[in-house]
């Protein structure tokens, strides 16, 4: 029964990681980050580099809703949703697929050579758009090297390592242990349920454990050993000796819920917060004649709507520079700008309107 589910979580979690690079939304991929541009594509909007608080912010938000779910259910993480463990699983479902024979070895490494280079491929579609990831692969630069050295990962993860990171050194399940209390939802074996001693649980364990002999830091609650356990038994009223126990209902669970609740609430008013146009001004370090004063400035659209811009300036100066432009959605602009003081004047306003919006920025003239 749990197999069915897992299954279920890992054909759409393989589906969602695969897709997403290259699903498009408002012309561009549904999650990338674009190197070039220092800019995140988050499902139609991006985030840019200076706003990578709110992409803290969001990660927070995940890590406490990772812990206060890891306080109720246990290790979730590790036998449904870690990517390793879905690499692990696709390359395991693909490699029993290989027909036996002779050359079984050498297809197993075929296939999972191939499955390797494809992880490394979508890897890639992360930050490199999904149509030039191929020409850029073929032009032997660093996109090569991230090709062969992710590639090479995977392949050893698949073929060579299997679990054994996750039974050693995975920080995430070290952590999640240290979330553990007498009352986590564990998989566990209870000896007065009538075992029958078939130790199938054991062969069907991924990690090698043996949960006769108590629940070990190790198990990644995948549930294999439940659903053996109950074709075993043949799951006489549920009552079979290896199953979930523990208590959800309970304080620990509860401020660990109310504190990821508020992380996201936090997450929500800072990205409700954040403006339709952001506009800064800056005055040069670089600047011209007597009375003349250099400004950089930058505009970027936050929304999905083309914007005309136009800059203007308050006070007794000459602009100089400026241009009435056009902005596409997401886009940014920036340029440098000069002030010729008209009379004395020790600060001059900058004005900028783009569609409905009108954002003044005070700056310095000397
Ligand atoms: S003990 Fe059971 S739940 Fe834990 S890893 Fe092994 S098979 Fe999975
Ligand atoms: S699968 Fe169930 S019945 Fe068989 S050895 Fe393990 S705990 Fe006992």
């Amino acid at each position: 029964m749990w197999r069915r589910y897992r299954r279920t979580a890992f054909v759409l979690q393989a589906a969602a990681l695969t897709g997403l690079p290259f699903l498009e939304m408002n012309g561009e991929s549904a999650l990338r980050f674009d190197i070039a541009g220092l800019k995140l594509h988050f499902f139609g909007t991006v985030i840019w580099m200076n706003e990578f608080h709110l992409v803290l912010a969001g990660c927070i938000f995940l890590v406490l809703l990772t812990a206060a779910v890891t306080v109720a259910f246990g290790k979730v993480w590790c036998g449904w949703l870690c990517p390793q463990t879905v690499l692990l699983e696709l390359a395991g479902w693909l490699v029993n697929g290989t027909s036996p024979g002779r050359r079984r070895v050498v297809v197993e490494k075929a296939v999972l050579m191939f499955f390797s280079a494809a992880a490394s491929f979508t890897a890639i579609s992360y930050f490199v758009p999904p149509s030039e990831t191929a020409e850029r692969l073929s032009a032997a630069g660093t996109v090569t090297a991230f090709f062969v050295v992710t590639g090479a990962a995977v392949y050893a993860v698949t073929a060579l390592f299997g679990r054994s990171f996750c039974r050693s050194v995975c920080p995430c399940s070290m952590l999640q242990s240290v979330l553990f209390d007498g009352d986590t939802m564990v998989i566990a074996y209870a000896p007065d349920r009538g075992c029958t001693g078939c130790k199938r649980c054991v062969k069907v364990c991924p990690v090698g454990l043996d949960i006769r002999k108590g629940t070990a830091r190790e198990c990644i609650a995948c549930a294999e050993c439940i659903d053996a356990c109950a074709a075993s038994t043949g799951g006489r009223d549920g009552m079979f000796p290896v199953g979930y126990r523990g208590r959800v209902k309970r304080p620990k669970t509860f401020l660990f819920g109310a504190v990821a609740l508020l992380s996201g609430l936090v997450l929500i008013l800072l990205v409700s917060a954040r403006p339709a146009v952001d506009f800064t001004v800056t005055r040069d370090a670089l600047q011209g004649a007597e009375g003349v004063n250099s400004y950089r400035y930058s505009v970027r659209n936050n929304g999905n709507e083309r914007l005309r811009l136009s800059l203007s300036v308050e006070g007794p100066f000459e602009l100089i520079g400026a241009a009435d432009v056009a902005l596409e959605p997401y886009g940014a602009r920036s340029g440098r700008v000069m002030l010729r003081a008209l009379r004395r004047a020790r600060t001059a306003v900058f004005v900028l309107r783009a569609g409905r919006v009108r954002i003044e920025r005070r700056v310095a003239f000397l």
